[in-house]
C-alpha cells in the first residue's frame, strides 16, 4: 500500500494537511452532484467508483449510479418502448391501417439502451472532469476518519486522505432466500436480459415490480405478479392502488394478490415456480422486485465508528453528517427517500453547508414521486389515509374519475384517476395525485403549487388548459367524501 504525497488543502486546517478537501465514495447521482458543486465552491475534491462494463450484469459500479446506469434511465427507455404496444393497438380506431403482423424485437432496443448508457456515462465523467474532480476507479473503503483506501481493478491499493469523506453509495437490490432464489434475477440483470422474457414471473409489489411488469406485458409477453398484499404499491393512495391493480389487469397481466413463492425450480422448460396457494408456471425468467437495502457493507464502516442502524443505513443529522465529524453521507446509503432527486438536494446541500458557508438543511417535505408503470401513476403530499391522521381539521377529498378523451376514439377501457386531499380548516391543499397517462409530468406541476403552500381556492381561481386531463385538478368543485376531524387522545409523554 502506497500513501500519496500530502498537499495543502485550501479548505484544510492550520495543522493537518491533507490530500483533498472531500473523498467521495461512489458516483452515482448524489456522489457526482455533491463533487460537482463542492468543486465548484474551490474545494480539492477526489471521487472513486468502480468502472462500468456494459455487457455485464454484474453489480460493478458506473459513473452514473444506478440511476443511469441500471435504474431509472434504461428503465424508463424500455417504458417507452413498451408503451408503444398500447398505442398501436389505439392508433387502429384513430385511422392507422396496421394490416401486418406486428412484432417486437427486443434486441434492438436493447443495443439502443446500451448506447445511451455509455454516452451518458461518458458525459457524466466529463462533467466531473470539467469541475476539476479527480476521479479514482475502484472500490472504495475507510481506513479511518480522514482516509478512504481505493482498490483498483487489478488489486492495487492506495490511500488518500481528506478533511472530509461524503459516502454516496446507494442502494443494492436484495432477494428473500427462497430455495431456487439463485435462479431468479434482480432489476440489475432485467435491464440486460440477452432474450425477451415471452414468460415472465415478478415477484413483489413495489415500484420495481409494477414497472417491469408493465414493460414485459407492453412488448407482448406473459407477465405473472405475485404479491403479499391484497394490492400492490404499499404505502401509497388506496384508491389511486386499486385503480393501479385494475390497468395492469386490464392491460393483460396476471394477478396474484395475496400470494408469495415457495420454491423455484430449474426444468428444461425455464423456471418452475411454486406459490403458497400451491400454484406452478414455468417461465423464462423470475424477477424478484423484492426491495433494496443500502450499500454500505463493504466500506468498513463499523471499524471506523460510523453508525448504522439495523438495515445498514448511515444514520446522520439533518445536514447529512455522520457520528464522526468528518464523514458525511447522502443518498439511498441513508435510506431517507430513495430516489435520485432527493439524493441530488441532498448532496447539493451538503455541499452548500460544507464548502459554500451556506448551512443547508435537506427539505425531505412535499418530495413528488412517480411509478412508470403503464398508464402511470404519480403523487405528491399526503394520501388520504396518511391525511385523516395528520390534519388539523376535516379531511375533504375530492375526486375525478374520467374517460380520457383519447379513449372514447381507441375505445380502451382504462379510467383516468385524480385526486385532491384538503385540510378544511386551513383549506390548504395536503396531497394530489393522478393515475393516468402522463401522470407524472403533471403532478410535478402540481408539486410547486404544494410547496408553495396552495389552498383548495387557489386551485379553483386557477383556468384550466383545455381540452386537456389536466384541467380537471383545477375545476373539481365538490367533494366526494369527507372524513371528519378526528383529534388524537393526549398523552402525559
Ligand atoms: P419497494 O420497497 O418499492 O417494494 C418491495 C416489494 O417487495 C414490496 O411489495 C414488498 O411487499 C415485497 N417484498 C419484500 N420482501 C418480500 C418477500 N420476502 N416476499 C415477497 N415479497 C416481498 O422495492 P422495489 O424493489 O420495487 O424498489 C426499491 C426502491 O427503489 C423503491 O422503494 C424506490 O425508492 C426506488 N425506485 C423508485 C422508482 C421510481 O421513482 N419510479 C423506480 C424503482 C425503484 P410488502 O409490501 O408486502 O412488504
Amino acid at each position: 500500500m502506497s500513501r500519496k504525497m500530502l498537499v495543502d488543502g485550501e479548505i484544510g486546517d492550520e495543522t493537518t494537511h491533507y490530500d483533498f478537501d472531500l473523498f467521495v465514495i461512489g458516483a452515482g447521482s448524489g456522489g457526482v452532484r455533491a463533487a460537482r458543486f463542492s468543486a465548484n465552491h474551490g474545494a480539492k475534491v477526489a471521487v472513486c467508483e468502480l468502472p462500468f462494463h456494459p455487457i455485464s450484469s454484474e453489480d460493478i459500479g458506473g459513473v452514473g449510479g444506478t440511476c443511469v446506469i441500471r435504474g431509472c434511465v434504461p428503465k424508463k427507455i424500455l417504458v417507452y418502448g413498451a408503451s408503444y404496444g398500447g398505442d398501436i393497438e389505439d392508433a387502429r380506431n384513430f385511422g392507422w391501417e396496421i394490416n401486418e403482423n406486428v412484432d417486437y424485437n427486443w434486441k434492438k432496443l436493447l443495443q439502443k439502451k446500451t448506447d445511451e448508457i455509455l454516452r451518458l456515462n461518458n458525459i457524466y465523467k466529463r462533467l466531473l472532469a470539467n469541475a476539476g474532480v479527480k476521479l479514482y476507479e475502484g472500490e472504495g473503503r475507510l481506513v479511518g476518519p480522514n482516509e478512504v483506501e481505493v482498490r483498483q481493478i487489478d488489486g492495487t491499493k492506495i490511500s488518500y486522505t481528506a478533511k472530509h469523506i461524503l459516502i454516496a453509495t446507494g442502494s443494492r437490490a436484495q432477494k428473500p432466500s427462497i430455495p431456487g432464489h439463485e435462479l431468479a434475477i434482480t432489476s440489475d440483470e432485467a435491464l440486460s436480459l440477452e432474450e425477451f422474457p415471452k414468460r415472465a414471473v415478478v415477484l413483489g409489489g413495489g415500484y420495481i415490480a409494477v414497472e417491469f411488469a408493465s414493460i414485459w406485458r407492453g412488448m407482448g409477453g406473459t407477465v405473472d405478479l405475485f404479491f403479499r398484499k391484497e394490492l400492490p404499491l404499499r404505502g401509497f393512495d388506496d384508491e389511486m392502488r386499486a385503480l393501479v391493480a385494475r390497468n395492469l389487469e386490464g392491460r393483460g397481466i396476471n394477478l396474484h394478490p395475496r400470494t408469495s413463492l415457495t420454491q423455484l425450480i430449474k426444468t428444461e422448460d425455464g423456471i418452475k415456480v411454486i406459490s403458497d396457494h400451491g400454484e406452478e408456471l414455468v417461465a423464462d425468467v423470475v424477477l424478484f422486485a423484492t426491495g433494496r437495502i443500502p450499500n454500505t457493507k463493504r466500506l468498513n464502516l463499523q471499524a471506523v465508528g460510523v453508525e448504522l442502524d439495523h438495515i445498514g443505513a448511515i444514520k446522520v443529522d439533518e445536514y447529512s453528517r455522520t457520528n464522526i465529524q468528518s464523514i458525511w453521507a447522502v443518498g439511498d446509503a441513508t435510506n431517507r427517500i430513495n430516489l435520485t432527486p432527493v439524493a441530488l438536494m441532498e448532496a447539493t446541500c451538503f455541499a452548500n453547508t460544507v464548502f459554500g458557508g451556506k448551512p443547508t438543511k435537506p427539505d425531505h417535505s412535499n418530495v413528488a414521486c412517480a411509478v412508470f408503470c403503464i398508464p402511470p401513476m404519480s403523487v405528491v403530499g399526503l394520501s388520504e389515509e396518511e391525511a385523516v391522521e395528520q390534519a388539523t381539521g376535516d379531511v375533504l377529498v375530492f375526486t375525478s374519475s374520467f374517460n380520457p378523451m383519447k379513449n372514447t376514439i381507441s375505445g380502451r377501457q382504462e379510467k383516468t384517476l385524480m385526486k385532491i386531499i384538503v385540510d378544511e380548516k386551513t383549506d390548504k391543499v395536503l396531497g394530489a395525485s393522478m393515475c393516468g397517462p402522463d401522470a407524472p409530468e403533471i403532478i410535478q406541476g402540481i408539486a410547486i403549487a404544494l410547496k408553495c403552500g396552495a389552498t383548495k381556492a387557489q386551485f379553483d381561481s386557477t383556468v384550466g388548459i383545455h381540452p386537456s386531463a389536466a384541467e380537471e385538478f383545477v375545476t373539481m368543485r365538490s367533494a366526494t367524501r369527507r372524513h371528519p376531524f378526528n383529534p388524537k387522545p393526549q398523552t402525559n409523554l
